[in-house]
Formats: structure tokens, C-alpha cells, sequence
């Protein structure tokens, strides 16, 4: 989260300012659902989906739910409208907390469970002092210029590249608890506690699968959106880049599968991507993810752009490329062989004339061979 966590909004004045946790920060938090009986499938998807992939979830979900989350969106939809009203300056800290509280139950309902102790501290120095000790006594690592490593100690996180920055609170999941400065505006600390609220309610696989930097995009999202519901003009600053790539896979994938898969667990994200995107691509962008590979995510959004506006050739094309753009497995060939035989003769030349010239960039002779099978086929 080296970029991310450093970008802030220097041209605006935001009422307050979310939190930001340096990068190596972990959320420890515990799955808020208990099954999947209670995920909702995304209801949101972009008008061009909504239909084809409607039928995709109902397979994985059922009527019911899909015709529940449809009306539950719409009543969302309706909820949120202009006349935002700044956040409050609560002079009491116990009524901070309890506002972000407030706050986050008014838009997530039930979904928020964990009421986490909050320390307040009187300085950033001192909340400084107990990350160090959070991460100690979680093992972290702290990586050196020369990227080795040794295990954090006291006084790290004053040093760390990433950590020059403001930092007003974190979630410790050692403890469960929250620790908050004191001495950064009332209005900020409830920013602050709403996001750090959202990671110890959030799922335990959420970061741990789609690493740092969604996870954080995810988290920001969720608080700017809490508190649009609740008439507030949403915070902004912190996470800029990873909250809008977030955003462009709610585009995609659905509000709600975003929001589920946060909250629930990332198997309804999973059998969504897959179902939206055509092929099974969830676990490689899961780890293109954990390594903060935006380059990769580039070509994803694009592939998904062509996939949505051209025609079946060029969806089969787009999708055969994406399996192509990365390393490239034996089971990235599987799935071309499937896509291939969805392929009617009359579109065969065309998908064949567009693949072929990338053949001689597989650098096994085996899979180059295998490739050139498929498309001859
Ligand atoms: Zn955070």
C-alpha cells in the first residue's frame, strides 16, 4: 500500500480525514456471516450485464434472492440525495464512538457486530508507540531499504517509508481494540473510527485473499458510503486510488457483491467474477491483487470493457487474451480449448487471425504447440 496510503487531497479541504494505517498493517477481523444462505447475489450490475448475468446468479442464488436484492438496491438507490451536512464536532469522545457506530449501523444494519473498544491516546507519538507494540506482539516483520528483513521493534513506525504520513488511528486485531489520537479534530476521529470500525467488522479472508490494497480501498469506500446514507459529506483523501478501483469493480461486479464479499467473504465475489467475466479468473486476479499488481488490473478493466461493448468475436478474443497477457499455466489452456469450442466455424477465422500472432510469445514449446492445436481445430 506504498502509494495508496500516501495519497492525500491537497487542492480540497475534506471535512475530515479517514484513516490511514501504513502499509503492513493487518485487520485480523472476524467473518461477520455465518453462512452463505445469508449473502445476498449482487442486484447492480452494469446495465449491459444486469440481464445475461442475472440468470448466472439466480443459478448460484435463487429466485428469491435475486428479486430480494433487486428491491433492496432500488430502495438504496433512492436513499441517498444531496443537502449533505458536515460531520459533527462531538466534544466527548464516547460520543465519537458511538456516532461511528451510529453511523455505520444506519447503513449496514445487522452486517456490523463488532463494537471494538476504543483507546484514546494524546498524541500521535503515542498511538505510534502502541502500533509498534500491536505489531510486535503480532510478528511483523519491518523490511529494510535493501528489502530484507527483521521483526519490528519500538520506534519502527516512525521510520518506516510508508508511515511519514498522517496517522490518526488503527484496528488492532491482537486485541480486538481500536487506538485513536485525541488530539486530531473531533470531526476526523469519527472518519477515523467509522473506517477503523469497518475492518474489525469485516471478513477474515477479505484481506487475506484480495491483499492490502482493496482491502483498504474497500474499507474507505464503505465508510465515504456510509456517510452519504446518513446525510454526511462522505470523507476523502486517504486511499484515493485503491477507493477508485474498488468503485470500478462495484461498476462491475455489483455494490452488493462487493459489500458481501467484504462483510461475508469473497466466495460470492468469486462466483460472480467468473460468471460476469465468462472464465474462471477470480484466483488470478486474487493474487495479482495480494502483490498490488496495478499494471494487471489495467488489462483487466480493459478486457472487461471490451468484453461489455463488443461483439461475441471480440468477447472470446478479449477473454482468450487475458489468459494469455500473464504467465500463462496449463489450465489458462484449458480454459481456451473451452472457449474455443464455443466457437462457431464462421467465427473461427476471425478469433484465429486475432491469437495467432501470439503464439510464438508462449515460451514453452509444449503449450506453443497446444495453442496452435486449438486454434487449428
Ligand atoms: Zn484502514
Amino acid at each position: 500500500m506504498a502509494k495508496e496510503s500516501q495519497v492525500k487531497s491537497s487542492e480540497k479541504t475534506p471535512p475530515a480525514k479517514p484513516a490511514a494505517e501504513p502499509a503492513g498493517m493487518e485487520t485480523g477481523a472476524r467473518p461477520s456471516l455465518t453462512s452463505a444462505g445469508q449473502l445476498m447475489p449482487p442486484a447492480d450490475l452494469p446495465p449491459g450485464l444486469r440481464q445475461k448475468q442475472a440468470q448466472a446468479v439466480q443459478g448460484v442464488a435463487g429466485n428469491q434472492t435475486v428479486l430480494r436484492a433487486l428491491a433492496k438496491d432500488a430502495i438504496q438507490r433512492q436513499e441517498s440525495g444531496g443537502d449533505e451536512q458536515p460531520i459533527p464536532k462531538l466534544p466527548d469522545p464516547e460520543a465519537r464512538r458511538a456516532k461511528a457506530l451510529e453511523i455505520l449501523k444506519k447503513a449496514y444494519g445487522g452486517l456490523i457486530k463488532q463494537e471494538s473498544k476504543v483507546n484514546g491516546v494524546n498524541s500521535e507519538a503515542e498511538l505510534r508507540q502502541n502500533y509498534d507494540q500491536s505489531m510486535m506482539r503480532q510478528g511483523k516483520v519491518f523490511r529494510e531499504s535493501d528489502d530484507s528483513t527483521r521483526p519490528w521493534q519500538a520506534g519502527d513506525s516512525s521510520q518506516h517509508p510508508q508511515m511519514s504520513g498522517e496517522f490518526p488511528g488503527f484496528y488492532d486485531p491482537s486485541s480486538g481494540q481500536i487506538y485513536i489520537d485525541l488530539g486530531k479534530g473531533p470531526d476526523q476521529q469519527v472518519a477515523t473510527l467509522t473506517h477503523e470500525f469497518l475492518h474489525a467488522n469485516a471478513a477474515g479472508d477479505f484481506l487475506s485473499t484480495l491483499g492490502k490494497t482493496i482491502d483498504e480501498g474497500m474499507t474507505e469506500r464503505l465508510a465515504q458510503q456510509a456517510f452519504v446514507k446518513n446525510g454526511y459529506s462522505p470523507p476523502s483523501g486517504f486511499f484515493a486510488g485503491a477507493v477508485a478501483s474498488v468503485g470500478r469493480l462495484s461498476g462491475m461486479f455489483g455494490e452488493n457483491t462487493m459489500m458481501y464479499a467484504y462483510f461475508g467473504g469473497t466466495a460470492v465475489l468469486r462466483s460472480t467474477m467468473d460468471a460476469v467475466m465468462g472464465e474462471a479468473i477470480f484466483d488470478r486476479f486474487a493474487r495479482e491483487m495480494r502483490r498490488n499488481n496495478q499494471g494487471w488490473l489495467a488489462i483487466f478493466f480493459r478486457r472487461y470493457e471490451q468484453a461489455l461493448q463488443g461483439s461475441e468475436v471480440d468477447k472470446k478474443i478479449a477473454a482468450i487474451n487475458s489468459l494469455l497477457d500473464w504467465w500463462v499455466s496449463d489450465a489458462d489452456l484449458d480454459h481456451i480449448e473451452n472457449i474455443w469450442r464455443g466457437v462457431v466455424p464462421d467465427q473461427k477465422p476471425h478469433i484465429r487471425a486475432a491469437i495467432m500472432p501470439r503464439i510464438t510469445s508462449l515460451s514453452d514449446h509444449g503449450q506453443r504447440a497446444r495453442l496452435r492445436a486449438i486454434l487449428g481445430s
